[in-house]
């Protein structure tokens, strides 16, 4: 897409909190993996698809900043939760400490640990889940969480497009497994999916 439609679109969408403002500027600051956090415009549409769903409960793999839970945790139903998983705990310590000055402080969980060992004890069911952490076990992920998603619930997953890399005929690791997660996702007739050209690519799946 021309870079001055995106520009466009941006300028044209609703602004963020003051929270995920500050939030994106301290990571543009200090960390190096900046495009990791969802940014400005992917914020503003998992919000919006978060206020289209009103979830109950959200699971969230790969937590980061915070970035996409907070967005997310924008459309919650009330009393809602959004319970959000990683493994890096320097990360984490700074996502809580965002996250505790918003009022979302008590609808975010956070849980420390490998997701894979997570996954099991948690009983759901999900409304919504954001798939987001390491590429090589987007199809693990997604094949623990089904079960525990109620019929009709969401799926979705970030960096399905991985910047064009899924298009090239030499695939490392990473491209190889989001490739291979897509079209498990397309072969699978539990599911209906669009891969939303958004930023690095968003596969949204219904569960039906
Ligand atoms: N969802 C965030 C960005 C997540 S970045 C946002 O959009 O703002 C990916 C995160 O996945 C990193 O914080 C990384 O620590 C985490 N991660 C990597 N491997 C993981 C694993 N095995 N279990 C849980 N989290 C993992
Ligand atoms: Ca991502």
């Amino acid at each position: 897409m021309n870079e001055d439609w995106i520009k466009y679109a941006e300028d044209f969408t609703s602004g963020e909190s003051k929270v995920l403002q500050e939030l994106r500027r301290e990571c543009e600051a200090h960390y190096e993996d900046k495009s990791m956090l969802s940014g400005f415009f992917q914020g503003r549409v998992l919000s919006m698809l978060s206020h289209m769903i009103r979830p109950n409960i959200v699971l969230e793999i790969g937590t980061y900043l915070g970035y996409s839970a907070l967005c997310m945790a924008e459309g919650l139903a009330d009393g809602g939760k959004v319970i959000t998983l990683d493994i890096q705990e320097d990360t984490n310590a700074v996502a809580r400490s965002f996250v505790a000055k918003t009022q979302y402080k008590d609808n975010i969980e956070f849980i420390l640990g490998p997701a894979t060992d997570i996954i099991p004890n948690l009983s759901g069911p999900f409304d919504l889940v954001f798939i987001d952490a390491d590429k090589p076990n987007y199809s693990n992920y997604y094949n623990l969480i089904f079960e525990k998603v109620r019929p009709g619930g969401f799926i979705i997953a970030d960096n399905v497009l991985w910047s064009g890399k899924v298009l090239l005929d030499e695939k490392d690791e990473n491209t190889q497994a989001l490739h291979d997660f897509n079209k498990l996702v397309l072969a699978d007739d539990r599911v209906e999916n669009v891969l939303l050209p958004i930023r690095d690519g968003l596969m949204v799946i219904r569960k039906v």
